[in-house]
């Protein structure tokens, strides 16, 4: 994929900057009242800024995602009254706007990445780098990996003695900083080797990781602003050294707050009682909901 710069290209009759934005859900679940809120303020910035809101379906893991998922996410946004000019049932001029059809994108990303030098095979389980933790990670969902493989560390995966599945990581500098100023949240600073530590961007199952996948994507689909939760402002830091490693420009980065239960606990797909499908089949109105996210 050639580099690009953020700014400047001529789409959709933007004849300036045009602002892209995207929404990216996993079709693991139905979505709920946390998504719907995220996607309605990413479609709001969009339309101050007269861009372009793109749907990207985000279906690489093939263990969780489910087609009926994907067709109720669509029908469930439409129904919360958020509207995209690019995605899968649409089409658009970056298609295909589905990641299970874009192998090959993270394919030619992953190469210049072990081409650079900068990511390397490891053969530890995941319950190998749990175990090896002196505690778990709060709030992040990949633990940060203990070096077992690490070039120099004396037990590095050697490709050609290899063998089961390989997994491979970005190695982060330790002590570095990756500082970003977020639209919503303001400055932000992680350090890598203590927020997070040499992370996968291809997996065991031959599939690329979403840090490297989604990077890809909104590069090649020239994102301009990247709106999510707020659950990613640390991958986020994992995410500008890919792109730092590609030579690409990135995006600005938008975190939302996240929707919390009237217990405290943030929403996830398994909680099915604030899922758009349940609120919709209850009678609540989209007009309602709007109101009670955002009073
Ligand atoms: N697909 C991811 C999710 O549903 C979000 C990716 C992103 O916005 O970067 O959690």
């Amino acid at each position: 994929m050639a580099e690009h710069s953020s700014g400047g290209h001529i789409l959709n009759g933007c004849e300036k900057v045009c602002y892209r934005g995207r929404i990216a859900p996993s079709p693991t679940g139905f979505l709920h009242a946390g998504h719907a809120r995220t996607f309605w303020i990413a479609q709001e910035r969009a339309r101050a800024n007269s861009g372009v809101l793109v749907f990207r379906n985000e279906d690489l893991d093939p263990a969780r995602s489910r087609p009926e998922f994907v067709e109720a996410m669509i029908e469930d946004l439409h129904w919360f009254g958020v509207e995209w000019q690019e995605g899968p049932d649409v089409g658009g001029p970056f298609a295909p706007y589905t990641q299970s059809q874009r192998i090959a994108f993270y394919r030619e990303a992953f190469d210049r990445l072990r081409a650079a030098n900068v990511v390397y095979p490891c053969q530890c389980t995941r319950k190998e780098v749990l175990s090896a933790l002196q505690a778990p990670q709060a709030g992040d969902d990949e633990p940060i990996y203990p070096g077992t493989c690490r070039p120099g560390s004396g037990k590095e995966t050697s490709l050609t003695t290899v063998s089961g599945r390989i997994t491979w990581r970005f190695q982060v500098a330790d002590g570095q900083e990756v500082a970003f100023e977020d639209g919503c949240c303001g400055p932000q600073a992680f350090v890598a080797g203590k927020d997070f530590g040499d992370f996968v961007v291809w997996r065991h199952d031959n599939l690329p990781s979403y840090q490297l996948a989604v990077v890809v994507d909104d590069a090649a689909m020239r994102m301009t602003e990247v709106v999510r939760g707020e659950d990613l402002l640390r991958s986020t830091a994992r995410q500008l050294l890919l792109y730092r490693a590609l030579q690409w420009t990135p995006p600005k980065f938008y975190h939302c707050p996240l929707v919390k239960d009237s217990s405290g606990m943030r929403l996830a797909k398994r909680h099915d009682a604030l899922s758009l499908r349940t609120l919709r089949e209850d009678g609540e109105s989209a007009a309602t909901l709007r109101r009670r996210l955002f009073a």
